[in-house]
């Protein structure tokens, strides 16, 4: 079980020292520890030897890297010029092209029979594509998306839902050196006209709808509102809508403007010549979840993004392209879904799964009915979905064969020690329906990134580390990240403080769309010289490193300082509490107040009072008296982002007593009015 400790503000210390050093230390000890069985370790395709390469010289390491997973139709003559902090530029000279190297080379190697997609839809369609099935669509859509005026350099919308039309528009774009910006299907008209209009995109891509749990659910309408805006009353700059038919549903039609996906790409050639791109050019801008604030337009470029996202899905996930089959079920509209769905897998001639629907459809087995089906051996997910399995209970994954699975991957948010455990044990020990276990269960990589990084920079690797449930532990070779305190210092073991990043990254963003001023102040502003992720971070007594959340959301509760992560865990190792979200409130005599937001597993009964009186126990038990919350609230839900992160700043909202503020980027918006409604009760 999980140990926690517990530090008391030493008499005579400072108030700030005090903040500094509470902080930190108030966390859980966890000791379990699982090393990696020989066979994986023997078969494993990167070894503990690039820790050690990259450490000598970290631009050679990646230089080489760049060299040996991408093809460049002309070589760089410089892996790393940083001469203008904090603007890199990576592989300098070179000339490289995304969707050649995710397709046609793949094909020309003899490959083009090996399935690159095994799609999924909600209502049980399903569609093949081998690589040189989508070489060929992504060639026709580069010279649709031509014929409509797209030309190297403009910026093309994306609102799509998950079908294989999404990653055959990300690519025709980086075929032809457009810009995408993909907006999450889930967003509303008026998100996704800030989005296009912040690009300024010239086309747009979207469908007539998608399927949710089960019902028909639009999006071009979206898209005709968004476009009837005049916003600032200079117009938008849409001149084309290419709409993909994919449920059927009615739409409106702007003739002219509008093209059936199947009039456009259907009948375009398929011929189609890739031309390498400069190594820094635009890839694409993505905005982040809006967890924190306002969302930033961040904008990646060409050669150094694909050399991490390649390196990192091979080493991190152990990429065995011509056996495994890889399945990420992050929606496109996230940085994940970016970089390990549409990019990623296809660099390295992977076999994937994309689903369309949600995992309650239509019923809660499903996403286990597909990895059945397509015999998945790597799963990437996030821990919002584990904690929702946990709620629905262990019975539903049984029913499945999950056998197949050797890797089992961690995204979007601290996995609370809990839910690592479950997701071990139920879903990497699988071995069968009938109950069967594996002797030693599925190894679990936890991997912090965002959409900044661009690609995986703190995550196990499965054939070397001994893995820890909740800590992502040690930063990927060739990636320099540091836990630093207020003056910017390292900290020793034991210690927390500020993540930060020292050396630049082949995928670093390269800049905020527009705005070169925010993104250093954002970013390198907190200390100089090192980029300032935002996170809060702990090395244990082994120098592994934890996340602890934002450091927005550290919470000062009497002098002391805790984190949201480490009380929510606790929370979640009750066996009543299937997911928890907690904040600081204002409180006149803490200053702060913890309060929590529990929703409680599928078979737990709500006693009321009892409950919250047994898990403010609980929390003081496992962490100790100061971290009871002043309340905790039962709720039906928690407020997500689309990647499944909570937003605890509009909770905060709720706990204050404030009116809830911008919801936009909520996944569902919905939640905010169940919430306030099960309180009324
Ligand atoms: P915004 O920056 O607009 O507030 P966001 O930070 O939620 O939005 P993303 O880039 O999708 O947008 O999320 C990155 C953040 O997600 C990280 O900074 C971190 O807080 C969290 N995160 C991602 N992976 C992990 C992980 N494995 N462990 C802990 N936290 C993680
Ligand atoms: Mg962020």
């Amino acid at each position: 079980m999980m140990r926690f400790t517990m530090s008391q503000q030493t008499p005579g210390s400072t108030t700030a020292q005090a903040l500094q050093r509470d902080a930190f230390e108030n966390l859980s000890q966890e000791n379990r520890k699982f090393a990696p069985s020989p066979e994986f370790a023997a078969n494993a395709v990167v070894t503990a030897a690039d820790y050690a390469e990259a450490d000598a010289d970290r631009p050679a390491f990646w230089a080489k890297q760049a060299r040996e997973l991408l093809s460049w139709s002309k070589d760089f003559s410089q892996a790393l010029d940083w001469s203008t902090p904090p603007f890199a530029k990576w592989f300098v000279g070179g000339e490289v092209n995304a969707a050649y190297n995710a397709l046609d080379r793949h094909v020309e190697n003899g490959h083009g029979d090996r399935v690159a997609i095994y799609f999924e839809g909600e209502p049980g369609d399903t569609r093949t594509y081998t690589y040189a099935q989508l070489t060929e669509e992504v060639k026709k859509a580069a010279n649709a998306f031509e014929s409509l005026g797209v030309a190297k350099g403009d910026r093309v919308a994306v609102y799509l839902p998950m079908i294989p039309e999404a990653v055959i528009t990300l690519l025709a774009c980086a075929r032809i050196g457009a810009i995408h910006s993909v907006v999450f299907g889930g967003f509303s008209a008026e998100a996704l006209r800030s989005r296009i209009d912040d690009a300024e995109a010239k086309l747009v891509v979207t469908a007539d709808g998608t399927y949710r749990r089960g019902k028909p659910s639009a999006l071009k309408s979206a898209v005709d509102e968004a476009l009837s805006h005049e916003g600032n009353g200079s117009g938008h700059t849409v001149q084309n809508v290419v709409v993909v038919k994919r449920n059927g549903q009615d739409v409106d039609w702007h003739d002219g403007r509008d093209h059936w996906w199947a009039d456009t790409v259907g009948t375009a050639s398929a011929e189609h010549a890739a031309v390498g791109h400069d190594s820094e050019h635009p890839l694409f801008i993505l905005y982040t979840s809006g967890t924190t604030g306002t969302p930033k337009g961040i904008l990646h470029t060409t050669g150094g993004y694909l050399t991490q996202t390649a390196y990192t899905h091979k080493a991190v996930f152990d990429l065995h392209p011509e056996t495994d089959v890889y399945w990420c079920t992050a929606d496109v509209g996230w940085i994940t879904g970016h970089s390990y769905v549409a990019y990623a897998p296809l660099i390295n001639g992977a076999t994937q799964v994309m689903y369309e629907g949600t995992p309650d459809s239509p019923h809660q087995g499903r996403w286990w009915e597909i990895v059945e089906k397509y015999k998945v051996s790597i799963l990437y997910t996030a821990p919002t979905a584990i904690r929702t399995f946990m709620k629905w209970g262990k019975e539903i994954p049984a029913k499945s064969d999950l056998s197949s699975i050797r890797v089992l991957g961690s995204v979007g948010e601290p996995i609370n020690p809990e839910a690592w455990m479950w997701y071990r044990e139920v879903i990497g020990g699988n071995a069968g329906k009938n109950g069967e276990r594996k002797e030693t269960p599925a190894p679990i990589v936890d991997t912090w990134w965002q959409t900044e990084t661009g690609a995986q920079m703190i995550a196990p690797l499965p054939g070397v580390t001994a893995t820890k449930p909740g800590s992502a532990q040690v930063p990927l070779p060739g990636i320099a990240v540091d836990v630093v305190d207020e003056a910017g210092e390292s900290v020793p073991n034991g210690s927390g403080g500020y993540l930060v990043i020292r050396e630049p990254w082949p995928a670093m963003l390269r800049g905020i769309w527009g705005d070169p001023e925010r993104f250093k102040e954002t970013y390198w502003s907190r200390f100089e010289t090192m980029y300032f992720a935002g996170d809060g971070a702990k090395k244990d007594e082994d120098g592994d490193i934890w996340l602890l959340g934002r450091v927005d959301d550290v919470m000062n509760i009497s002098g002391h300082r805790l984190s949201t992560a480490e009380i929510e865990s606790a929370l979640v190792s009750h066996p009543a509490v299937a997911e928890a979200a907690v904040v600081g409130a204002a409180d006149e005599t803490t200053g702060q107040a913890v309060v929590a937001f529990v929703i409680l597993r599928g078979d737990a009964v709500d006693t009321g009072d009892a409950i919250v009186q047994e898990l403010r126990n609980h929390v003081g038990k496992e962490i100790g008296p100061i971290a009871k919350p002043r309340t905790i609230l039962v709720v039906p839900e928690l407020p997500k982002t689309r990647s499944g992160k909570i937003m605890r700043r509009l909770l905060k909202d709720v706990a204050e007593g404030r009116e809830v503020g911008d919801a936009t980027t909520l996944a569902d918006n919905t939640v905010m009015a169940q919430i306030a409604q099960s309180l009324r009760k």
